[in-house]
């Protein structure tokens, strides 16, 4: 408001100027025309040129004073006519003359107004807090910027003592600052100023001393801009420096810094001459590795690195990578083709040699700007591995341990089984035998009977001797047999094994054989060791179940290009257990079992590209076991087993 009010009397007061102006030229020239004073009146004119000077623009002076000689002239001419007398004429020329220099002096001093104006209105166009104060304190200019800056306006600044009106804290004192101005006529420094309102600002503040002509008379500007925002950024910067600092400092990993610059620029040059793939490049220059290895500088390192390193302070640190990467070391190169190729991120295993000369396994991952800013502080990240591999070779060490003791454990149940396996035939034998001597020592001694009994005997002694052989090629020590097998056959072998069991038992047999042509390619005693043992399982299941309600039926049947056997029985079926868990070696739910039927079973199953499952029974009152396995036509490869 203040100051389009100020315009407002300007523009009044200009207008006033214009109007006296001109009637102060119509006077002059009523008079020097239509009176006797004659030409001496012209020369006033200069009046109306200076007035219109006052207006500040040169356009204005120009006009102001063609129109001023022209008038002149008009006068002249009206009150002389042509045949002027010489004294007439000279006064005419003096006029004019005294035109022409009042106008170039005015023009000249408008030039100069116009300047100091444009200056002023800087001064107060400019955001800065300018203002000005003599030797004893006070105020005597105050722009714009300070009126916003310290809040106090040109009215209320001018005439006040800035010391008492600005409260400022100094860096140091105030006259360590006055001193400072006296002695090399400026000072700079960062202030605290409190403003109008109370608010504490921090100000970056020049004091400039300037003397008149006459070298008194001291008057000092001073300028100030507020710099709040700057050093609250600073402050926040500086704690977040001091933050990442204290991580970078107390990390429990490793972390260096290295400067890749010199590499990367290297490897844009190769790019640059040709070179599109790098490893056929370090193929043929095996020294470029090296060179590059010896390129990257070290350029910081954290606490953890030092001690990993055994350095003890890090002027004393490494400066280049290759003072302790192996010569072996080949991942740099694999490196140095990732960078190439424009990988940016890295991690990989390798081996430093610290200051003491100890080999360390290390896990390093370092990350390259995929802007290519920041190469002068690429930051690696590095865990020791020590620890950790010797934790883990330990880990091996005690799990071979175990499973040295868990084979030999296994060992010893397969004997257990192995003498299980060959107690049944034996006692087979027994009984054929004592049957023969019975059939011989009748009298008469029945010798057909004897004869067939012994033969019996022979027959259950090739089985042992069989048995005992398989066993050994389950225990990896003797080879398989294969040939193409009838399965309906084996099934039926099988059952004569356990005919006298299953009569005893009271197990009635349900047999439906639907593939009598079906053969398998495979080894004929270890499938039928397989029958044996899910014949036997069933039938132990149906040791608790009712004579009379024991039923063991055993089908065969072709399904496209296998051949299905299903074994299933009366039992009470699988209870709680997961089928899969019982074909787990030594998952036995019986006080004499082994655990080691169903799992040998599946093992057999595997050699023939078959397969082996164990269910419960839709209506809940047993248990199925299906074995599925490939016609011959299909299966003839040899049998390989794995103990
Ligand atoms: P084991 O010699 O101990 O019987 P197996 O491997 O032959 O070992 O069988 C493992 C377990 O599977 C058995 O202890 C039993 O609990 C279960 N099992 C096997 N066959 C049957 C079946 N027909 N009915 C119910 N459970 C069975």
């Amino acid at each position: 408001m203040r100051r389009s009010d100020g315009r407002f009397a300007h523009a009044r007061s200009q207008r006033y100027r214009v109007a006296a102006g001109v009637a102060l030229g119509l006077a002059i020239f009523a008079v020097d025309t239509f009176t006797t004073l004659a030409s001496a009146v012209a020369v006033l004119y200069v009046l109306v040129i200076v007035l219109a000077g006052d207006l500040g623009s040169r356009s204005i002076v120009r006009g102001t004073s063609a129109i001023c000689a022209a008038l002149t002239l008009v006068g002249f001419f009206y009150s002389h006519g042509a045949d002027a007398e010489s004294q007439s004429t000279l006064r005419l020329l003096f006029s004019l003359a005294a035109n022409l220099v009042t106008t170039l002096l005015l023009l000249k001093n408008v030039g100069d107004r116009t300047i100091l104006e444009a200056q002023a209105r800087m001064l107060e166009m400019t955001g800065d807090a300018i203002f000005l104060r003599d030797r004893a304190g006070r105020i005597i200019y105050w722009n714009h910027g300070a009126e916003i800056l310290y809040g106090w306006t040109q009215e209320e600044a001018v005439g006040q003592k800035a010391e008492a009106l600005i409260e400022v804290g100094f860096p140091r004192s105030r006259t360590a600052a006055e001193a400072a101005l006296e002695a090399t006529g400026q000072w700079e420094g960062e202030l605290k100023v409190r403003t109008k309102a109370g608010r504490e600002l921090d100000v970056l503040c020049r004091w400039r001393l300037q003397r008149d002509m006459r070298g008194s008379m001291p008057t000092i500007l001073e300028t100030a801009v507020d710099i709040s925002d700057r050093k609250a950024a600073e402050a926040a910067l500086k704690a977040s420096e001091h933050r990442y600092r204290t991580i970078f400092e107390t990390l429990a990993i490793a972390i260096w810094e290295n400067d890749f610059r010199e590499v990367k620029g290297t490897l844009d040059a190769l790019r640059d001459r040709g070179v599109m793939d790098l490893r056929p490049y370090i193929a043929e220059n095996p020294e470029f590795v090296s060179r590059m290895r010896r390129a990257v500088r070290i350029t910081d390192v954290n606490e953890t690195a030092l001690r990993l390193m055994a350095v003890p302070s890090k002027d004393q640190f490494f400066t280049r990578l290759d003072e302790f990467l192996p010569d072996s070391d080949a991942r740099f190169g694999q490196f140095l083709v990732g960078i190439f190729e424009g990988q940016t991120e890295f991690q990989t295993e390798t081996v430093v040699r610290s200051r003491d000369g100890r080999m360390i396994p290390i896990l390093v991952a370092l990350s390259f700007p995929p802007d290519g800013e920041g190469l002068d502080r690429i930051q690696a990240s590095i865990v020791d591995m020590t620890e950790r591999y010797e934790f883990q070779e330990a880990l091996e060490a005690s799990r071979q341990e175990l499973e040295q003791a868990s084979r030999a454990a296994m060992l010893g149940e397969i004997s257990a089984s192995i003498a299980h396996e060959v107690n049944q035939p034996l006692s087979a034998i027994m009984t054929f035998v004592q049957a023969g001597i019975r059939w011989i020592s009748r009298t008469p001694p029945d010798v057909d009977e004897a004869r067939s009994a012994l033969q019996d005997a022979v027959t259950a002694t090739e089985h042992a001797a069989e048995v005992v052989k398989r066993v050994r090629l389950l225990l990896g020590k003797a080879k398989s047999e294969s040939a193409e097998v009838v399965i309906d056959t084996l099934v039926s072998e099988a059952l004569r094994m356990k005919i006298k069991e299953l009569t005893s038992d009271a197990v009635h047999l349900s047999l439906a054989l639907g593939a009598p042509f079906a053969s398998v390619q495979g080894d004929r005693v270890l499938l039928q060791q397989a029958f044996l043992n899910v014949i036997s399982n069933a039938m132990q299941a149906m040791d608790t179940t009712a004579i009379g309600a024991r039923v063991l039926l055993i089908e065969s049947e072709m399904d496209g290009e296998n051949v299905v056997l299903r074994f299933t029985d009366s039992g009470p079926g699988l209870g709680a257990q997961p089928p899969e868990s019982l074909f787990k070696p030594f998952n036995t739910t019986k006080p004499n079992g082994m655990g080691l039927g169903l799992a040998m079973c599946r093992s057999i199953m595997m050699a023939h590209s078959g397969t082996i499952a164990i269910r419960d029974r839709i209506d809940g009152r047993g248990a199925v076991v299906e074995i599925r396995l490939p016609l011959a036509s299909r299966a003839a490869m040899p049998v390989s087993i794995s103990a």
